[in-house]
């Protein structure tokens, strides 16, 4: 096996095929010469992919990022990055390279990228395949935040239960702002959006790259935890609701502040999105009738 694996890291130097490994931190595991060179990484270098991207895009080298907003960019990209098994698509590069690029995920996190050139091939209808690539990214983003929406996130909860059917259990957790009636009536609609806002980008900075997190309506969110026992998925819930309360999001009335109440079901073999769904709902009114800014658990 070794004399295997120690043949297969030799012809991945030599291949002009791009090969990298993530973890599940999305943290840089192993490059080969190819794909160091195409997004300028040392040889030494184990970079975060978010860094590893903002940096290229500063300095106008690596992926072509067609969007005035870097960081807007990376939430949306991010908000379906390493949520699904495999997926494949084309992607190009500041240097005039188009790539096809694949990604496998296991469970455990790691995350396999193998990219080949195919500047010369397929290009008649790249831009109309590039707006098509738009479109369906628009299709699962959540216009106001730019997290994942509802159709993104309940595909999630779908494929959760689909390995849960196969012992890999998972959680959901539902996310409700706490009187949020009365910012929007107190403060504005206006106040109402940035705190939205604020409370999606919050949180999506604390999710896992295996997670998925999108706004399913209103001020109502989703956290599809797959492969996290039902101890772990509220440890994290409740730090997530820790950042929430100490956020001042309103620059005009420095003192505000909000909280949020979550609700947590565990997958049971048997249960269909909606069964799951009701649960972490009835968990999560649990929480606000005890009081609210606090996680229960179905
Ligand atoms: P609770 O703590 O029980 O959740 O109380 P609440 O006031 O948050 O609950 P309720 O469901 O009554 O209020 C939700 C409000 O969210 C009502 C609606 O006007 C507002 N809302 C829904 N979507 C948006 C949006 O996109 N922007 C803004 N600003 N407000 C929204
Ligand atoms: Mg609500
Ligand atoms: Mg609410």
């Amino acid at each position: 096996m070794d004399a295997i694996v120690e043949q297969l890291l030799h012809l991945s130097a030599r291949t002009e095929t791009l090969i990298a490994v993530y973890d599940g931190d999305d943290r840089l595991q192993y490059a080969n010469s190819a794909f160091r060179s195409a997004y300028f990484i040392e040889p030494d270098e184990s970079p975060l992919w978010p860094d590893l991207m903002r940096r290229n895009f500063e300095l106008r080298r690596g992926t072509v990022i067609r969007a005035s907003d870097f960081e807007e960019w990376l939430r949306s990209t991010q908000s379906r990055r390493g949520k699904i098994g495999y997926r494949a698509f084309e992607t190009d590069l500041c240097d005039g390279r188009w790539l096809w690029m694949t990604e496998a995920v296991e469970k455990n996190g790691g995350m396999l990228c193998i990219a080949s050139d195919i500047t010369g091939l397929r290009t008649h209808g790249r831009t109309v395949r590039q707006d098509r690539d738009q479109a369906i990214k628009a299709s699962y983003t959540d216009e106001l935040t730019g997290v994942a929406n509802r159709r993104f996130v309940m595909a999630r909860v779908d494929d959760m239960l689909a390995a849960a059917k196969h012992g890999n259990a998972g959680c959901l957790a539902v996310f409700d702002i706490d009187n949020f009636k009365r910012i929007n009536d107190r403060l504005g609609h206006h106040a109402g959006d940035i705190v939205l806002r604020d409370f999606a980008h919050r949180i999506h900075q604390n999710v896992r790259r295996n997670d998925c997190f999108g706004r399913v309506g209103g001020e109502e969110f989703l956290l599809v935890m797959p492969s996290t026992a039902p101890e772990d998925a509220i440890d994290m819930v409740e730090r997530m609701l820790t950042v929430i309360r100490f956020s001042r999001p309103l620059p005009d009335s420095p003192d505000f502040s909000y909280t949020c109440s979550a609700g947590i079901a565990a997958c049971a073999p048997s249960d269909s999105a909606s069964d799951l769904y009701r649960r972490a709902d009835q968990a999560l009114y649990a929480a606000k009738l005890s009081g609210r800014d606090r996680v229960r658990a179905a």
